[in-house]
C-alpha cells in the first residue's frame, strides 16, 4: 500500500516535467520577460516593498489578446488584490490548469472562466495597465497556485 502510493506520486510529478508555456499574449511570440521599470523588475523573488514577487511578469500590451499557452481548463476569476480605488480597473484575471500544473494570469479580462479552451485560442484581453502604473513595461503576472517560481516553464 505504501509502496503503491510512492509510485502514485512520482507520476503526477513528472506530469509537468519539460512543459513549456506557449505564447500568451498577441505582440510577444517569444513571451519575452519584463526587465526593470521604474516600478520594479519582472523575475521571480524581485523586492515588493517588504514582500517578494510570487510571479514572472510577460511583456504584453495593454489591450492585447490573450492566449492559452496549452490545452487548459479554466477555474474562475482571479482577483488582483488592489484595494485602491485608483487601481481596482486591473482587477481582474483567470485561474487555469493544465499540463499539470495550476497557476493565474493577471491582469486578464477573461472571455469566460470555466471549460476547456486549446491552445493558442484567445482566452481575453490585457486590461490597461498603464493608466495605473505610467511607463511600466506592462505584463501578464504568471503566478503558480502553489506561489512556486514558473521560470523554469518558460
Ligand atoms: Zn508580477
Amino acid at each position: 500500500m505504501k509502496m503503491r502510493r510512492v509510485v502514485v506520486l512520482l507520476a503526477v510529478l513528472c506530469v509537468c516535467d519539460g512543459v513549456k508555456f506557449g505564447q500568451l499574449c498577441n505582440g510577444n511570440s517569444a513571451n519575452s520577460r519584463r526587465t526593470s521599470d521604474r516600478w520594479g523588475q519582472g523575475r521571480y523573488g524581485a523586492p515588493r516593498g517588504s514582500r517578494e514577487h510570487k510571479g514572472l511578469d510577460i511583456e504584453c500590451n495593454d489591450g492585447s489578446i490573450v492566449y492559452a499557452p496549452f490545452d487548459v481548463t479554466l477555474h474562475g476569476n482571479t482577483i488582483t488584490p488592489f484595494t485602491d480605488p485608483d487601481k481596482a480597473v486591473l482587477n481582474n484575471g483567470i485561474s487555469l490548469r493544465g499540463e499539470g500544473l495550476c497557476f493565474k494570469l493577471f491582469p486578464v479580462n477573461p472571455d469566460r472562466t470555466s471549460g476547456s479552451v486549446r491552445k493558442g485560442q484567445r482566452i481575453g484581453v490585457m486590461l490597461p495597465m498603464q493608466t495605473v502604473f505610467p511607463g511600466i513595461i506592462s505584463h501578464i503576472h504568471v503566478q503558480m497556485c502553489n506561489r512556486s517560481d514558473p521560470t523554469p516553464y518558460f
